[in-house]
């Protein structure tokens, strides 16, 4: 048994400065509405699937009126962003419609499959700050897994609407071949803005010798954001880790001392009927329930860190915060053994080599001899809201 876990102490306050005994730690909440858990793909590693979560609903089933109850009620106060999600959100793009007319001066982020991108009309397109485009590496790889010429149409997709899109694109690929190359990943770091990669949880993906090809790409990707202080190269787990050690408060700021990710302080998945829970993955949990949009409540994320769990002896910890919530639970909550031996700890492992390949290289030195423009981009990245930044 492990000591249990202590974070930086923090009490939120609320806007007139007395305490804030709400769910949500800090002064930002993200709303990751899920528009269907409809599909138009099938890719095979999909997290949706398990517990038959895919497909169990089509489109939302509240209205507006209950969700402005809802922020009225719980969020009055908070910055909102949202995050349109799925299944496939832009398989129901009246309600992403509706959301951002009905709520102007929200911030808007969408995760899409890529292959509807230029059906979205120039008003939705120009008022996302990001674009999260799921694709897994290079052309074989990512047809591999989603189907034949997904690859070629998410790619003219994203050359299509790249003029029209108000903020950031970012490809968001789940590393879950071995396979994958250095050379596909950095040929997404030309081709979007930023490259956001999560290592696959998926048992069988990282026997030893597939652990030591990630290395081996894990390697490249770091000597390659070293080469230059000028530019910084727009891999986002390879800037967290170099951000987090340079400065390691912003590692904790938004997020109390808690996961990046965001599960165990200020993300909200909503799903279609209007159920709230902390994490995607995790929405086949009835004890993972949150709240509900339709019976207005919320309580505090019910996944949070355990003593269980080996973080606050890992050498990664002041950076790496705990990474993935939903695999420590399981691993070390539930007791999933096997998925502890063949999903968590190869990446635990791969999340602390990467470390340890970025500490070699002196980020320290790197930071002090980036440009003002390098060190902003590094430092204050909008980006990071939106995605987990540990891999
Ligand atoms: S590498 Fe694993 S054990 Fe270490 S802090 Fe991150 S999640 Fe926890
Ligand atoms: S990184 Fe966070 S949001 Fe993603 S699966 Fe893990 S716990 Fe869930």
């Amino acid at each position: 048994m492990h000591a249990p876990l202590t974070f930086h102490p923090f009490r939120p306050v609320d806007v007139a400065g007395s305490e804030n005994l709400s769910p949500i730690v800090g002064n930002r909440v993200e709303l990751q509405l899920i528009t269907t858990l409809r599909c138009n793909l099938k890719c095979t590693y999909c997290s949706a699937s398990v517990g038959d979560v895919l497909g169990s609903q089509g489109n939302v089933s509240y209205s507006l009126d209950h969700l402005d109850a809802f922020i009225a009620r719980h969020l009055s106060g908070y910055e909102v962003y949202v995050t349109f999600y799925g299944g496939e959100p832009t398989l129901n793009r009246p309600f992403m419609q509706a959301v951002m007319d009905r709520y102007p001066s929200f911030r808007f982020q969408l995760q899409t499959n890529g292959t509807l991108l230029d059906d979205l009309p120039d008003s939705v397109l120009a008022r996302l700050s990001n674009v999260l485009v799921s694709i897994d590496g290079g052309e074989a790889v990512t047809d591999g897994y989603r189907g034949r010429g997904i690859y070629r149409q998410v790619v003219k997709n994203v050359a299509k609407i790249r003029d029209r899109l108000g903020g950031t694109l970012t490809a968001r690929v789940t590393w879950s071949s071995a396979e994958t190359t250095f050379e596909e990943l950095d040929e997404l770091a030309q081709s979007f803005d930023y490259v956001y990669f999560q290592f696959v949880a998926m048992e069988g993906a990282y026997a030893p010798e597939m652990v030591e090809k990630r290395k081996a790409v894990l390697s490249r990707l770091v000597e390659k954001f070293f080469a230059s202080g000028e530019r910084v190269y727009p891999i986002i787990p390879v800037m967290g880790v170099v951000r987090n050690q340079v400065l390691p408060s912003r590692a904790t700021e938004l997020y109390a001392g808690l996961t990046q990710c965001r599960v165990s302080s200020h993300i909200l998945n909503i799903m279609p009927d209007g159920k709230i829970f902390p994490c995607p993955d995790m929405m086949y949990m009835p004890d993972m329930q949150q709240g509900d949009i339709v019976a207005n409540w919320l309580r505090k994320s019910p996944l949070q860190p355990h003593p269980n769990m080996p973080c606050q002896n890992c050498e990664a910890f002041s950076w790496c915060r705990g990474n993935c919530m939903k695999n420590l639970h399981l691993a070390y909550v539930k007791g999933q053994n096997d998925y502890r031996r063949e999903v968590v700890e190869p990446i635990c492992d791969l999340v602390r080599f990467l470390g340890r390949e970025v500490e070699r290289r002196d980020p320290h030195a790197w930071y002090a001899r980036a440009t003002l423009a390098a060190r902003k981009v590094l430092a204050d990245n909008e980006v990071y809201e939106y995605v987990e930044i540990m891999p």
